[in-house]
């Protein structure tokens, strides 16, 4: 592998301070400098004017499906996605066929990855095995065999002691614990957020309050262990304004939300459009309000996808059968400079940071940042470049969206992984 230079683009690292234009030197692989202007001489070069560069982005929350699912998605096919979202590193739950709930599965998506996957890919293990919320999973095996944190995403641990029991574990071996907040008995039978729009499309309605339940309790979980909590998709205000209440006592907490729920709300949903049915449920206008002021005010660590992959088949049910869950590796960008920055909510430092150290610090990753010597993984965006979202041209096995034909104004141009330019808009 020989040498890349990108030149003259804004350059954005939080992590380091840094906001301008600058050239950026990749060598084997690897960050060999960063200058106003770095002799390309014999070196490959990809000219940045007027674009963004920024360390790649990182989605804490994605499902690749893989193993058992591979009808809807593939370890291959998710990471294309990725990559043509922008994204270098992608985390994936632990909810395949069998659940990431021992070193072997771990071990397997490793392997996997390693030989399929075009951007990196880290997985993240069950709390309990087979997800069941009934014991724990092996969680240090599967430390030791690479999983960043646990979780049982797509489900809540609905037992409080285990929970408490999985804090303690997950404690002593370093990662955080991630909780798809959502008291069951709360939610059941819930396809959409309880409130006006569900009361008129006579669907059962799933309340804030269920995440709210399990958000307080974790909270009050995490000081009682001293764990790192980390609330997966946060969505309702309650929740927003009690993660801000733990981080002001100090204590590891921390949140991600989704660009759809940032961007949308119940009242845009389509009735009975399946595109529009994920958990937690698209909520109000209040809502979203308080996940802004979230992003905004420092609270949200992250935004991450949650890119939830589902076959047609599967989602062209009755919406009350349908599965929760939407693609969305491809529209984070564009969503997020959409509703957040040409809004004026938050700048692209902010933006960047969201996507990147962000993340980085809630998974303990050695990522995120522009640092010489360590693996050149790469964002390149532009943020005025007009593009429809075109599904069908998804690199994503599935379909399910409900940005299909949406335009946007901004996108990423490049993704560079380890030096290497492994998707390029063209
Ligand atoms: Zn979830």
């Amino acid at each position: 592998m020989g040498k890349l230079i990108i030149k003259n683009g804004r350059v954005l690292d939080p992590a380091n301070g840094l906001d301008a234009v600058r050239d950026i030197a990749v060598e084997d692989g690897r960050f060999a400098g960063i200058g106003e202007s770095i002799d390309a001489a014999g070196a490959e070069i990809f000219d940045a004017a007027g674009m963004c560069v920024a360390p790649g982005f990182i989605d804490m929350h994605v499902h690749l499906r893989e193993p058992g699912f591979e009808y809807a998605e593939t370890i291959e096919s998710g990471s294309r996605a990725a990559a043509a979202g922008g994204f270098t590193t992608i985390c994936c739950m632990p909810n395949t066929l069998p659940v990431n709930d021992n070193a072997t599965v771990t071990s397997y998506i490793i392997e996997r990855a390693h030989r399929h996957a075009i951007v990196n890919v880290l997985p993240i293990g069950a709390i309990t095995k087979n997800s069941a919320g009934e014991e724990l999973a092996a969680i240090g095996s599967m430390v030791q065999a690479g999983v960043v944190a646990i979780s049982d995403d797509g489900r809540p641990v609905m037992n409080a002691r285990l929970m408490r029991r999985a804090m303690e574990t997950a404690k002593s071996f370093g990662v955080p614990v991630i909780d798809h907040c959502e008291d069951l008995n709360l939610s059941a039978g819930g396809d959409i957020h309880e409130g006006i729009a569900s009361v008129r499309l006579g669907l059962r309605g799933i309340p804030g309050a269920s995440e709210d339940v399990m958000v307080a309790r974790d909270i009050l979980l995490a000081e009682l262990t001293g764990a790192r909590f980390h609330v997966a998709h946060i969505s309702a205000r309650h929740s927003v304004e009690m993660v801000a209440f733990a981080k002001a006592r100090g204590l590891a907490v921390t949140c991600e939300t989704t660009p759809h729920h940032f961007a949308l709300t119940d009242s845009d949903l389509i009735p009975y459009d399946s595109n529009y049915k994920m958990k937690p449920p698209l909520r109000t206008q209040c809502d979203t309000g308080a996940v802004i002021q979230g992003v905004m005010n420092g609270t949200v660590n992250a935004i991450a996808t949650d890119h939830a992959p589902h076959a047609g088949s599967e989602k062209m049910q009755e919406f009350e059968k349908c599965p929760f869950g939407i693609i969305g590796l491809e529209t984070a960008i564009g969503l997020t400079l959409e509703k957040l920055v040409h809004t004026g909510k938050i700048g692209l430092t902010r933006m960047v940071e969201l996507f990147t150290n962000g993340p980085a610090n809630v998974l303990n990753l050695n990522a995120g940042r522009i640092q010489t010597g360590a693996a050149a993984d790469l964002t390149i965006f532009d943020t005025e470049r007009r593009w429809t979202y075109d599904v069908n041209k998804s690199a994503s096995k599935s379909r399910n969206s409900p940005l299909d034909g949406h335009e946007f104004r901004g996108g990423p141009v490049a993704t560079i992984v380890a030096g290497e330019i492994v998707w390029m808009f063209i």
